[in-house]
């Protein structure tokens, strides 16, 4: 069954949250699009102790269709993102340190460095802040994304989307990757932004930056 491999990614990617200090502990989750759904890590599990038949296949509603466990308490903004992003088929949520760092700031990351717009825009934007697992930060979470494939989530942590499963999780490192820089750049007397003009043309030659696979 094709899921099986799906399933295994999914445990595969949770472990190296860990393994990468992406997101400590429990914490983070991800989920896969699936015609009828989605599958998803459970809540409170060690993801090294995961096996394929732990991640949960739940409808948009949250309701189990298979899986040992119920999904993880984020489950709603998935099911929102899934809902008002066709073209995603996959989420990543992590509480990385400087991602979550500066998201507790609730300011977007700006325009200090080009590769902000690997996420679609001139900036990378922050998610009002709301309760976890509530259908107001998922509101809030579809919102702050409109246009984007990443975000800050405020006082909580970051989530990236994308076409596959290996796309959304690059992402995810690459902004914890930039949130880095750019703490260390505030750190350094603080960086002078790339104007709205430059980063129009940037976020232009980023439609199709990566892209020549697809072709051949
Ligand atoms: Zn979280």
């Amino acid at each position: 069954m094709g899921s099986q491999k799906t399933r295994q990614d999914i445990i595969t990617i949770a472990c190296d949250f860990n393994t990468s200090g992406l997101s400590a502990g429990k914490s983070g989750n991800l989920s896969v699009r699936r015609e009828d759904g989605f599958l998803i890590t459970p809540t409170g599990i060690s993801y090294d102790q995961l096996i394929p038949d732990n991640i949960v296949h739940c409808d948009q509603n949250g309701r189990v269709i298979s899986g040992d466990f119920i999904p993880s308490s984020e489950w709603p903004f998935h099911a929102a993102i899934y809902e008002a992003r066709e073209e995603v088929n996959a989420v990543v949520h992590v509480h990385s340190p400087y991602a979550t760092a500066l998201a507790c700031t609730r300011k977007p990351i700006p325009a200090f460095h080009y590769m902000i717009a690997v996420a679609g825009g001139n900036t990378i934007p922050c998610a009002d802040y709301a309760t976890f697992g509530s259908s107001d930060l998922s509101k809030n979470i579809v919102t702050a994304l409109a246009g984007h494939t990443a975000c800050l989530m405020a006082n909580h942590g970051m989530v990236a989307v994308g076409d596959s499963l290996v796309s959304a999780y690059n992402l995810t490192h690459e902004v914890e990757a930039l949130a880095k820089r750019y703490c260390i750049s505030l750190q350094c007397g603080g960086p002078v932004f790339i104007d709205d003009i430059e980063m129009e043309t940037i976020v232009e030659k980023f439609k199709i930056y990566g892209k020549q696979n697809k072709d051949n």
